[in-house]
């Protein structure tokens, strides 16, 4: 069975450090705590929010936070789950933790119509061949609008409808126009609807009957730091780059770790990570900044977002990155 990244080396619900992935390694210097109560708290508030049925999206083994302590947190919060594969719902134990039905959202594994009905999960179809293996499953046809990937044209639908006999659709929506066009694709068939992630939360008109938030669930819940292993008077150009700082700090987490260029919290200022080595970074520090001060590198108010625009990428990615840059520890 195929393993994915971040979970070797690691029990799904392990906190300790045993070394490396493949090249890509957890840094036995950086602790990432995962504060479960927040995220219970976060789903509650989406249940608010919304007010229609939440699927939790806890794929790539809950954005790196750990779907097994993950799903147990807010198992009776939502009305079920989503991952991108059979294997990780499978590997996840998420119907024997939770007692709750899983959605596959990626593109079905072949002859596998069996271990769909086992587990608790239902695979998401787009092509007739694909609703009709696994018809005994009770397959969710996944409707394209604009997202071109594992998903039907509106003229497929009802070829894949009739063939899975599908009472549901959804569509992976970004922008609120693609859940109003799911709705008119959809029209008059009475099929149960959804289209919204985390970035559609707030728009009343994609929540149909469902919302797949991932994102949302985790924001503020991972608190990843280290220390510095050194602090240094600056004299002249540094490191591989030729940066110049007038003091500058060293961390024991690289680009191995999943660290990239940007900011971090010293002693509650914001402060630049300059240079990014392997397995070590440089940062700039302040005066006061001495060997074994905390380097916060998400949380204490550094959100996945702030990383994310710094490193120019989603606040999904930066999250999973820094997630699995260190041992993970739950509390
Ligand atoms: C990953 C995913 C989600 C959740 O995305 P977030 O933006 O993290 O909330 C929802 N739907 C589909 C189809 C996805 O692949």
């Amino acid at each position: 069975m195929p393993r994915y990244v971040g979970q070797e080396g690691r029990g799904v619900d392990g906190g300790e450090w045993s070394g490396f992935n493949r090249g890509m390694s957890v840094s036995r210097w950086v602790t990432v705590r995962v504060d479960l109560s927040r995220i219970r708290r976060n789903a509650e508030a989406i249940r608010r929010q919304v007010g229609v049925e939440v699927w939790g999206v806890v794929k790539a083994d809950a954005y790196g936070l750990g779907i097994g302590r993950v799903s147990e947190a807010i198992a009776e919060v939502v009305d079920g789950w989503c991952v991108f594969s059979l294997e990780e719902a499978i590997e996840g134990r998420i119907w024997e933790r939770t007692g709750k039905w899983t959605i596959v959202l990626g593109p079905p594994s072949r002859g596998s119509g069996e271990d769909y009905v086992e587990h608790h999960v239902r695979p998401a179809v787009s092509t007739v061949e694909e609703a009709r293996g696994l018809r005994r499953s009770g397959p969710v046809v996944c409707v394209d609008t604009g997202m071109q990937r594992f998903a039907c044209r509106a003229e497929e639908l009802d070829g894949v409808i009739l063939a899975g006999g599908c009472t549901e659709a959804f569509t992976h929506a970004v922008r609120v126009e693609q859940a109003r066009r799911l709705v008119e694709i959809c029209v008059g068939r009475g099929l149960k609807l959804h289209a919204s992630g985390s970035g559609l939360l707030g728009e009343a008109e994609a929540r149909l009957d469902a919302v797949r938030p991932g994102l949302a669930l985790y924001r503020g819940a991972a608190r990843v730091a280290t220390r510095l292993a050194e602090a240094r008077e600056s004299r002249g150009p540094i490191g591989y780059t030729g940066f110049r700082a007038e003091r500058h700090g060293v961390i024991l987490c690289g680009y191995s770790n999943g660290l990239r260029k940007g900011i971090c919290l010293v002693n509650g200022s914001i402060r630049r990570i300059l240079e990014v080595g392997m397995q070590s970074a440089y940062l700039e520090i302040g005066g006061a900044d001495r060997v074994g001060d905390e380097v916060v590198l998400l949380g204490d108010g550094l959100t996945e977002e702030d990383v994310a625009r710094e490193w120019g990428t989603t606040p999904q990615a930066a999250l999973l990155a820094l997630a699995l840059a260190g041992e993970r520890r739950y509390g």
